[in-house]
Order: structure tokens, then sequence, then C-alpha cells
């Protein structure tokens, strides 16, 4: 749904798994919100904004946190979830430390925003534009964003030489559609070698070949395969979309990287914030239609506006 108004869920759904790191069961809830929310964790009577100031960890998954400690690991997926489909204001209550990995990719929380439902909201659509490039360098890894008038587009290369993952490029502009076909089902990745490390330090419990793909020196372990060829890479887009939806707020931007990973997502996003003269906050104004919007039907759920909309940008003078 591309919308100049606000969007939250229409009702609430649970998903269950197991976390990543504990393996013990956990649940997700993801609902709705008021306008300007944007995301926020709750359990029990402690909330954590998924804001880029919440985060306290990068070094697995993205933690978030507090004062008082960490709050939810593995935040990623269901954020990236969220913002790839185009909501902007969610409450996601989570009963246990950790988002439940389900099958390592996005497509299980796709799913449950499906079920929910997506509605509009009474108030425009906020976004952050990035005005002027931000670069950080870390080790081998290169990330920027820079001024993009056409949304959010990510363009990522990864390059892990001498393995049967290889080096892997994508672009992507985000979208509802594009987000759900091409970038929701991809999974996290990893090799057996350094999954065993973490088994024997007392991580990853939960990291099997149900919700990972795993690669040795020559091949793929899982006996399914790849979901897609480059799986590798748009998993990384997917964690980038997840990451960036610490920003708060939709970016309107170009995001790129090179070997890029939470923490060179985290450092980014930093960055840009840190940098007030580096983005703005617009709003959208009415949408101009370039062509008719035909409603459709996607997969049985409620009807959403299937034809172009460009949505225009105005500064936020509030
Ligand atoms: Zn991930």
């Amino acid at each position: 749904m591309k919308s100049s108004r606000q969007t939250t869920l229409r009702s609430q759904v649970t998903v269950t798994g197991i976390g990543v790191h504990s393996g013990s069961p956990v649940s997700v809830t993801i609902g709705p919100a008021d306008i300007n929310s944007g995301f926020v964790f709750t359990r029990a009577d402690r909330e954590v904004a998924a804001i880029a100031a919440s985060v306290i960890a990068t070094d697995f998954a993205t933690v978030l946190g507090d004062h008082q400690g960490p709050f939810v690991s593995t935040a990623e997926h269901v954020l990236a979830a969220l913002r790839g489909m185009g909501v902007d204001n969610a409450t996601i209550e989570v009963d246990g430390p950790e988002v439940p990995i389900m099958d390592g990719s996005a497509a299980p929380f796709v799913d449950a925003i499906d079920q929910a439902g997506i509605v509009q909201q009474n108030a425009a659509r906020r976004f952050i534009e990035v005005l002027k490039p931000v670069q950080v360098e870390l080790g081998e890894s290169f990330g920027e964003l820079r001024p993009y008038a056409g949304g959010f587009r990510a363009e990522l290369e990864i390059d892990f030489a001498n393995s049967p993952i290889g080096r892997q490029a994508y672009a992507f502009d985000l979208d509802a559609d594009s987000f759900r076909r091409d970038i929701s089902r991809a999974r996290t990745f990893g090799y057996m070698g350094d999954v065993t490390k973490l088994w024997s330090a007392g991580y990853a419990l939960g990291a099997s070949l149900e919700n990972s793909v795993v690669f040795d020196e020559t091949r793929v372990l899982n006996t399914e395969g790849l979901r897609y060829a480059d799986e590798c890479v748009r998993h990384k887009v997917l964690d980038v979309v997840g990451d960036l939806a610490l920003a708060g707020l939709p970016l309107i931007g170009l995001y790129r990287s090179v070997r890029g990973g939470h923490k060179l997502n985290h450092a980014v996003l930093t960055a840009l914030m840190a940098d007030r003269h580096a983005w703005r906050v617009v709003e959208a104004t009415e949408p101009v239609l370039e062509r008719p919007v035909i409603a459709r039907r996607a997969r049985g759920h409620a009807d959403v506006a299937g034809g172009m909309v460009a949505v225009a940008f105005a500064p936020d003078v509030s």
C-alpha cells in the first residue's frame, strides 16, 4: 500500500516460534498504534521505541534496550516486514527477550500483517529525507546514505571470497509488492563452522537448518536448497530495511553498502541522525494519480490500490 496517510494494523495478530539465541519458545503480537507513534516494542509494563537511540548491541542481531538494559533481540526481521509492507505505526508485544526467528526470513511476519490488515490513519505520512551524503567505513565494509528523489533504494554488494556464497550484488527500490516478492522470503545465513563455535559458546542455541541457510566450504547444507540464487544478498537487503526502520520514519534516500551488516547499518544511520543538516522531516501531501488506481485482491485479503501513486513531499514546518 503506497499511501500519503499514515497506516497501522487493523487488528492484533500473534506469531509464535523459538528464539534463535535461547532456543526457547517466544511469541510476538503485532497490533495497532496511534498516529506518530512509530514502532514500539512492549513487554509487561515496559516499552522501548524502535529508534536508533535504543540500539544497545549489533553483534549477532540488532538488540534494543534502555537504561534498564537489553529488552529485545533479533528485532530486525519483524521491523523489516512492517517497514517493507508500508506500515507506519505498530505495537510489537514480545513475551520474552527476543523476537521468534521463525524460518529466518520476514515472510511469516508479512503473512501476519496480511492477516491483521493495514488501515489508513487520519494524519499525513512523514518521512526522513536525506539531504546530503553521509559515509562510514568500518574495517573492510563501507556504507553510505545519499539523497535520492525516488523513495527508498538500497544497493548492496557482499563478497565472501573462497566460499559458495561468493560475490553478490542487489539493487532494490522499496515498495510493498517488491518487498513481499523479492526480499521477504530471503533467510538469514551462516557457515557451519561459525554456528558450531556459537553453539559451544552458548549462543544461537535455536539456530538450525529450519531457520538459516547454512553453508560449508563448498555447498549449501539445507536439503531444500536456496529460495533465490542470490538469497544471501537479498537477506542483507531485508536486514537493511529492518535496521533503517530505526530511523523512526520511512527514509527517502539511497543506501549503499559493501560487505555490510547490522553494525554498519546502525553506524550509517547514527551518522545521518547526528548531522542535523543531512536530513529533514517531510510530510506527504495528497497523492497525484499517474494512472487510474485499479482495486484488486491481494492474496485473499483487503483490497489495496494496485496503481502507481506518486507521493509529493513538502517540508514539515511544525
Ligand atoms: Zn537478518
